[in-house]
């Protein structure tokens, strides 16, 4: 990860002090502040606890799971696969920063990358304009205003009608400069055997698909007259995968923080709609069913998501999957369930945005009562049997809630309605907890002993001997304090015994000299090596005092001299027994060993 220097360093920290790293974290991780520091689920690695930290005011970011760690540049880069400079420029766009044009500035995108956008841009602009301003754009216009979406929707989703022109939209993308045999092979145009080249889309309502950073990326598009099929989806590309998108995600991430839940649909209409009722916390997936990157993705962003499928028999088959999946991610679920077969852009079209936000919004069925509901097609509950074994399936459920008092809730649910007792069905969920702890311990054993590495550096750190200790706490207080820097740089210089030590020690001196304020998130920065980097910011995580008396410090550096005054002994020891062996004087040389031996039993006794 070379980082691009071309922006000014000037700048760069003017884009750096605009944006809080807690803030623009949190619009992906979902953070909660413990102590000094704000804690999330990693979204570089899968974890179910938090291990990944984020400091406010040294503005940078740590994972003690996968030790990733950097700065908000940097969490960019990795979770966005952004260049810096693109980070940068993000990040200013995001804060109202205009940044001066940058002469060579690399994208980290390829050319064919970089292609595909500006095909999409213009498209969406040209297709948007059709519909709004022509005469070809007429009926998909009425099309859409007889479906209920206003003029300011059209706006904001940006959407547009493909004309049937041949050869038109070529002509018009080869003036941007796109070049005709990419639009074929990239599938946005298509070739027939008379070398007509034609656009899959024509006479259909284009609906843009944007990433999560608002780029256009492919066209949903749906027939306004008796074509098929009814939707379209443009083909996968680099930089459009279905699986892993979650149509208007970019707009809607602000609101979920807002809300703290999001909905969750399967139809880009029912986005349209309820965003156009004013329920701004919705995302739909693309024509295919919740997959775990999606399920991960909300969880990092929420806890409550609120599952919106339609009301037939294959939403509610889809909602159960949907459900089951975002359960073992850790969310709670609800399910909003529509009448009448309905989906959500139809009911609120029938019924009104007032009576979808009551009457299916904030009456949403919890995972456990969808689930009883559900359960009950698979059983005949007339027939013992049947009710026996559909009594053990919604039991099962039930004992995966954490809730001691969600539980009892639902059991005396199930108690009243098939007139069961209560102390048995606790019990029974009892011992079905029980069974699952034992066999979660189990897994849990063989992680440990199957990878033990991450347990014993934990083990190890406790028993660093005292000189590496102090070096380390030293290096956390240099980090944040010029004033100690300088005065160790004075009493030990680069006499750190660690090696990767001297190296931030040696980089720290550098750094205040061009520096007055100490600033962690522009130190990393400059640091090259990744291992170095990650160690810095590693030490940058341990707590610190904020009033650190003269004492302490002369505690610690007299730790390190006499560490490194004695290893040098021992060094000098250790040339005077070597040149004793040659001389073939034996006695000379045992004599030296005892010495070396009695010097290393102080250390290790300090
Ligand atoms: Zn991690």
């Amino acid at each position: 990860m070379a980082m691009n220097k071309q922006i000014p360093e000037d700048v760069v920290d003017q884009v750096r002090k605009a944006n809080d790293i807690v803030e623009v974290i949190g619009e992906y991780v979902q953070l909660k502040k413990q102590g000094r520091n704000f804690f999330g689920l990693c979204p570089f690695h899968g974890e179910k606890t938090p291990s990944f930290s984020v400091t406010q005011d040294k503005q940078i970011f740590y994972c003690f799971g996968c030790k990733k760690g950097g700065n908000i540049f940097t969490f960019l880069m990795e979770l966005e696969g952004m260049s810096f400079s693109d980070a940068v420029k993000m990040l200013a766009d995001r804060s109202g920063i205009e940044l001066p044009q940058f002469t060579n500035e690399r994208s980290s995108m390829s050319k064919k990358q970089l292609d595909l956008l500006a095909a999409y841009d213009w498209l969406a602009k040209l297709y948007h304009h059709i519909l709004r301003y022509t005469k070809e754009g007429q009926e998909a216009y009425r099309y859409l205003k007889e479906r209920g979406i206003d003029d300011k929707s059209i706006e904001v989703f940006h959407l547009g009608y493909a004309p049937f022109m041949t050869d038109f939209t070529v002509q018009f993308l080869e003036e941007k400069g796109i070049q005709r045999p990419f639009l074929i092979q990239s599938g946005i145009l298509r070739q027939h055997a008379d070398q007509r080249i034609t656009d899959p889309f024509a006479g259909r309502v284009i609906f843009p698909i944007r990433n999560h950073l608002g780029k256009v990326i492919a066209f949903g598009a749906r027939a306004i007259n008796q074509q098929e099929p009814k939707y379209l989806n443009s083909s996968e590309s680099d930089l459009f995968k279905k699986n892993r998108l979650l149509f208007n995600f970019d707009l809607a991430k602000r609101e979920i923080r807002k809300e703290k839940s999001v909905i969750l649909f399967e139809g880009q209409m029912d986005v349209i709609a309820a965003y156009q009722a004013g329920i701004k916390n919705v995302v739909a997936t693309l024509g295919t069913a919740l997959t775990d990157f999606q399920a991960k993705l909300l969880k990092r962003y929420v806890d409550t998501v609120i599952i919106c499928y339609d009301g037939d028999h294959a939403g509610i088959e889809a909602s159960y999957k949907a459900a089951n999946l975002l359960q073992q991610h850790g969310c709670q679920v609800k399910i909003a369930q529509l009448t009448d077969g309905l989906d959500p852009d139809g009911y609120i079209q029938k019924y009104g945005p007032q009576s979808f936000r009551q009457k299916v919004i904030q009456t949403s069925d919890t995972y456990i009562s969808f689930m009883m509901q559900y359960l009950k097609k698979n059983y005949n509950l007339s027939l013992e049997n049947d009710l026996i074994q559909y009594i053990q399936a919604v039991l099962r459920e039930i004992s995966r809630l954490e809730s001691s008092v969600e539980r009892e809730y639902y059991l005396r649910h199930l108690s009243e309605e098939y007139n069961l007792s209560i102390t048995t069905l606790l019990e029974d969920v009892q011992q079905i907890r029980k069974n699952s702890n034992n066999r979660q311990d189990k897994r849990r054993e063989n992680r440990y002993t199957k990878n033990n590495t991450k347990s014993t550096y934990r083990v190890n750190h406790k028993l660093l001997p005292a000189y590496q200790n102090a070096e380390r706490q030293l290096i956390a207080y240099m980090l944040q304090d010029k004033a100690i820097t300088v005065r160790v740089q004075k009493e030990i210089k680069a006499s750190f015994q660690v090696e990767e030590h001297k190296i931030i020690a040696t980089h720290l001196y550098a750094f205040y000299e061009d520096e007055d304020t100490p600033n962690v998130s522009m130190f990393v920065e400059r640091l090259a090596d990744e291992n170095i980097r990650q160690l810095v910011l590693e030490i940058a995580m341990l707590p610190i005092q904020d009033d650190l008396s003269d004492q302490e410090i002369n505690d610690y550096i007299d730790i390190i001299q006499s560490q490194s005054q004695e290893m040098a002994l021992i060094k000098k020891y250790q040339q005077e027994q070597k040149l004793a062996e040659k001389q073939n004087d034996h006695l000379k040389a045992a004599q030296i060993a005892m010495q070396i031996i009695e010097i290393e039993k102080q250390l290790k006794s300090k």
